[in-house]
């Protein structure tokens, strides 16, 4: 039996050992904390049970447009709602753990690092195993200027152990992390302000998209400013003062920091074991997730390929699969799709607009917006849309871009297309259950092909039908 041991139990971690013990390999799994990582404990599950709660609360708030009569008000309670993703932490947390103990895997708690290629140490232990698979993630950055002391200035783990809610908070960052934390604070009653160093949030994404949720925070009263590059975070008598060009620029009772994650590389004896890095201090590795040295992997944050719990999960049963020499299928990154769970909810998949533009590609758009469908007024969920990009030589799939409810799950039917270099026409071709956001997908679709069922048409497509009819 071939021993594979597996340094950090986070979602590239805990997932790869599930998989190389159940195809025959005996797994040691190390990590000092409790298995599940920072997607468990500090990442994507405690804040979508904190987006749930809120989802639910903006819902209950506009109760009387639904039809429904309230008595009296509601609101939220902050430690309750600690309470509830604590709970939910700790039962999927009681779920690793048996589906560890389940497949035999051995699991030792402490930190490991490598003496010499073949061999780890954890505490007083010593490791030879035949492979070893290094998923040790990442860490909020702080860059010096910023006066991290966890309770007025933090990160995003910090602000999951606060205590209470400030009144007002300066987030500084405009990515992922940072707009779905100013969906939820905000919708808690905390003023938010947003301090982005570009020119729009979420610039990983497509430019459109972005329009739309900038409009939608503004209409709910995050407030935004642009191009504000922050190069210091302290604390004076006022408040959380953030600085840009010497000048201070914004005030408020704290700062949240979310303008990225580094590389937990450091003090893993990689110099030893021959393992390289980047510039970044992330680990070096081919689409096979080989590291430099023989029969190291690294799968996860730590080799920044891409910083989502699923792309590391999916990494780390193909580093297994090649230890294991199992068939592997290298992981396309176009097909990776990202969610985004603010208010409205985002998701994408392939290229953007400006990625297609950039790569000189001859591509056509369809759009539709979700305020023509039926279930988008039943949800009372009518802002947003769905934007597909389509190559015009050979109709494959090249991006699709979703806001608006349920975003999350429908960019699967993107993401099935793109991994499979799929035709959009499959897609057209699918029949879209009724009354479903799905349908502005079809439509989406259906638009870039030639004419979306339910999109009116243009004077010149009516001047087109008359002249060829
Ligand atoms: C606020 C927030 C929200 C997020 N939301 C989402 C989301 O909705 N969807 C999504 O896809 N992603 C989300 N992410 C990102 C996601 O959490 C990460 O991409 C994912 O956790 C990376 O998994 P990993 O296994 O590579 O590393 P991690 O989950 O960071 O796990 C690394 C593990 O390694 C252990 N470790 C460290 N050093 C050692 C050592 N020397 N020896 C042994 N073990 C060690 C650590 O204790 C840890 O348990 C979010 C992140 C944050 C911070």
């Amino acid at each position: 039996m071939r021993h594979l041991a597996i340094l950090g139990g986070g979602p590239a971690g805990y997932v790869a050992a599930s998989h190389a013990a159940a195809h025959g390999a005996r797994v040691t799994l190390i990590d000092p904390r409790p298995l599940g990582g920072t997607c468990l404990h500090q990442g994507c599950i405690p804040t979508k049970v904190l987006v749930e709660s809120c989802v639910l609360l903006e819902k209950f708030k506009r109760a009387e447009e639904f039809g429904l009569q309230t008595v009296g008000s509601i609101s939220a309670d902050w430690s309750k709602l600690k309470q509830r993703f604590s709970e939910v932490v700790a039962m999927l947390g009681e779920g690793i753990d048996r589906l560890m103990e389940n497949r035999s895997v051995t699991c030792i708690r402490g930190y490991g690092c490598f003496i010499d290629e073949d061999t780890l140490r954890v505490a007083d232990k010593v490791i030879r195993p035949d492979a070893t698979l290094i998923c040790t993630g990442s860490f909020p950055t702080a860059p010096a200027g910023f006066d991290i002391d966890g309770a007025f200035i933090g990160t995003s783990d910090d602000l999951l152990q606060w205590e209470s809610l400030p009144q007002s908070i300066l987030i500084i960052g405009s990515g992922i992390i940072a707009c779905e934390f100013a969906c939820i604070l905000k919708s808690l009653d905390v003023d938010v302000t947003i301090l982005a160093s570009g020119s729009r949030l979420m610039s990983a994404g497509d430019k459109d998209v972005s329009v739309v949720l900038q409009r939608e925070m503004r209409k709910n009263g995050i407030k935004c400013i642009f191009d504000c590059r922050i190069e210091r975070v302290v604390r004076e008598p006022e408040g959380v003062v953030a600085y840009k060009d010497g000048q201070a620029v914004a005030v408020a009772e704290r700062a949240l920091v979310a303008i990225g994650r580094d590389a937990n590389s450091k003090n893993l004896g990689l110099e030893s074991a021959g393992v390289a890095i980047n510039g970044y201090g992330e680990i070096v590795v081919d689409d096979l997730m080989r590291t430099t040295a023989a029969d190291i992997y690294a799968a996860g944050d730590v080799n920044g390929r891409s910083g989502l719990a699923h792309a590391a999960s999916a990494q780390a049963k193909l580093a297994v699969d090649h230890f294991l020499n199992r068939h592997c299928t290298p992981i396309r990154d176009r097909a990776i799709p990202v969610a985004v769970f603010t208010h409205p909810e985002i998701a994408y998949v392939g290229r953007t607009e400006e990625e297609a533009k950039r790569d000189e590609l001859d591509y056509t758009v369809g759009k539709f917006d979700l305020r023509a469908l039926g279930r988008a007024h039943a949800l009372g969920e009518i802002s947003g849309f769905v934007k597909a990009i389509v190559a015009k030589d050979n109709g494959h799939l090249l991006g699709l871009h979703i806001i608006g409810p349920h975003a999350s799950e429908l960019v699967h039917e993107g993401a099935l297309l793109l991994q499979r270099y799929g035709k959009a026409e499959e897609l057209r071709a699918t029949v879209h259950a009724h009354p479903t956001i799905a349908e502005a997908v079809l439509e989406a679709v259906e638009d870039a092909l030639g004419q979306a069922t339910h999109k009116l048409l243009s004077k010149r497509q009516h001047h087109d039908i008359l002249q060829f009819s």
